[in-house]
């Protein structure tokens, strides 16, 4: 059975609705920022928090897990500059107990949701998983920290893992059934359809003097079924034993500015937006553009949908939630 713990949030619950067709699940999340609703009928549901050991032994006592997924985060920039602390508590100290608790069940195998923050301000175009990772926020630096720990303890204790970093996870599932639902929403593509539907008046672009060809911050968006499917290969691979540890990124390898997205949303939904530019965002590299070369090697994973489908199954699912 796969233990995915953060599996009511956006890109977890995603997962579980891919995975359920070939695997048995169990999910574990305290509902602080995910949704009850959005788990799949077909998983077990444990409302529990991975920090607490109590919680997780009631579950790894339970249930025969062989693998964890682990999606629960916070994972908002800003916050994490002026709340530090939440961020090394809940990102670093929760997974070591989560880690902890696993090496006591003897559970060795292990898919961590990481990101393009690792890198933080990047030296290439083309990010790949040996460039250089200096993060220039406390968010980055709690992924970081939690990819160094996993290396050591693959050396100590037998681990096997896999690091996936996320460029800009966005879209919806093609079902219909579930989408990208944050409370505030801080991220772009929702931003820009919740404006188009009248929820909001405006869209504020972040800065237009970046040293990019429009002015606006170049971003890698990649869907987030394409995410999932990423996901179940790297588990299935650890699951056979074809390799023990590896990091790769996940992103569609093709760079699109702020202005591009919203032109790109204003021809999928016919739309006109109303766009003010506004001051720059602290923490906002000019450019994050993955190279996917390693994953498409080594497990024969690539995005698969574009930035039209990604914006089309977002305004698929955010109408319908009208
Ligand atoms: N952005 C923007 N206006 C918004 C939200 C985001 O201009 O209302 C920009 C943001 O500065 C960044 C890009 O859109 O350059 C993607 O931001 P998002 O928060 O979606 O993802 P991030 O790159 O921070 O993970």
């Amino acid at each position: 059975m796969i233990l995915v713990v953060g599996g009511a949030g956006y890109i977890g619950s995603h997962l579980v609705e891919e995975l359920v067709r070939t695997h048995e699940v169990v999910v574990l999340d305290n509902l602080s920022t995910g949704h009850r609703g959005a788990v799949d009928a077909q998983a077990v549901f444990v409302e529990g928090d991975l920090g607490s050991e109590s919680d997780l032994e009631s579950v790894f006592s339970k249930y025969p897990i062989n693998a964890v997924m682990h999606f629960a985060a916070n994972s908002l920039v800003g916050e994490s500059v002026t709340d530090p602390l939440k961020y090394y508590e809940n990102n670093v100290a929760a997974t070591l107990t989560l880690l902890k608790i696993m090496l006591k069940y003897n559970v060795k195998n292990f898919i961590f949701s990481s990101t393009a923050a690792t890198y933080g301000i990047p030296d290439v175009n083309i990010i790949r998983e040996d460039s250089r990772t200096q993060p220039i926020n406390p968010y980055g630096q709690s992924k970081l920290m939690v990819e160094n720990i996993l290396a050591d303890f693959a050396t100590a204790y037998d681990l096997h893992y896999v690091v996936l970093r996320y460029f800009n996870a966005a879209g919806a599932s093609e079902s219909g059934r579930i989408g990208e639902q944050h409370d505030p929403e801080t991220h772009l593509i929702p931003i820009i359809l919740q404006h188009l539907l009248g929820q909001r008046e405006q869209i504020s672009v972040f800065g237009d003097d970046y040293d990019t060809p429009d002015g606006t911050c170049i971003r890698d968006y990649i869907h987030v079924t394409d995410l999932a499917q990423a996901h179940i290969a790297a588990l299935d691979s650890l699951l056979a034993e074809k390799s023990k540890t590896a990091t790769y990124n996940l992103g569609n390898g093709q760079g699109y500015s702020v202005k591009e997205v919203i032109d790109t949303c204003e021809s999928v939904t016919g739309r006109k937006a109303n766009v003010i530019i506004a001051e720059r965002r602290a923490g906002d590299p000019a450019r994050l553009v993955a190279s996917s070369e390693k994953i498409r090697q080594a497990l024969g994973w690539k995005a698969e949908r574009d930035l039209e489908q990604i914006i089309s199954s977002a305004w698929n699912w955010h109408q319908s939630i009208q």
